[in-house]
């Protein structure tokens, strides 16, 4: 269920084309000043509904996902699981197939800006952290797009069980069996046991 709707947010873009690519990006930058102005404990939820572009290859990846925005006492706190996938080549079969991806994040973002005072706030000490901007807009985008480059495995498989190629003759096994005499590793078992005789 939960693929066949990835599929279609996919397919969807593929249609829409590169133009959405910027757009679908600006669906990614959330005003916080609200938030900002709110109680420490106060919080929005956001649904996330756009493109990355994972790789840098210009390729839009969608996401799809709900994140929730919480006013912790020095910062924002986004956290939430989105659904994303890209376009990866099989280790086994060598085909391009789109690959699920879960992301879930959880980044504190810094404002740079004091929201009552509107002066320019020292930059947080803590080690990769995300800002929001003078403008007090906070951006998913480059947290998603990490998150989802941890999450592309390093052996991609187009399904679990994917046949492969046949080393012999290099066909595609998930389309049905070569013609290439059957099955060396049944003669190798069998030159085994004749040797162990
Ligand atoms: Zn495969
Ligand atoms: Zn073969």
């Amino acid at each position: 269920m939960k693929l066949a709707k990835l599929d279609s947010a996919y397919e969807a873009y593929l249609i829409i084309g590169d133009l959405s690519l910027e757009r679908r990006r600006e669906v990614m930058q959330v005003n916080v000043a609200q938030l900002l102005k709110g109680d420490i404990g106060s919080v929005r939820d956001y649904e996330v509904d756009g493109v990355i572009d994972v790789t840098g290859d210009g390729k839009g990846s969608p996401v799809r996902g709900e994140v929730s925005l919480t006013r912790t006492d020095r910062s924002i706190l986004a956290k939430g699981v989105v659904d994303s996938g890209v376009e990866l080549t099989c280790s086994r079969c060598l085909n391009q197939f789109n690959c699920p991806l879960t992301l879930n994040i959880e980044e504190e973002y810094f404002p740079t800006t004091d929201i009552v005072s509107g002066a320019s706030l020292p930059l947080s000490d803590e080690p990769d952290h995300f800002t929001i901007d003078e403008h007090h807009v906070l951006d998913l985008t480059e947290a998603l797009r990490q998150r989802a480059l941890l999450a592309i495995p390093m052996k991609p498989l187009c399904r679990e069980d994917c046949a492969g190629l046949c080393p012999d003759c290099g066909h595609n096994l998930n389309l049905g069996p070569c013609n290439c005499p059957p099955q060396k590793a049944d003669s190798a078992d069998m030159n085994d046991k004749e040797k162990g005789k």
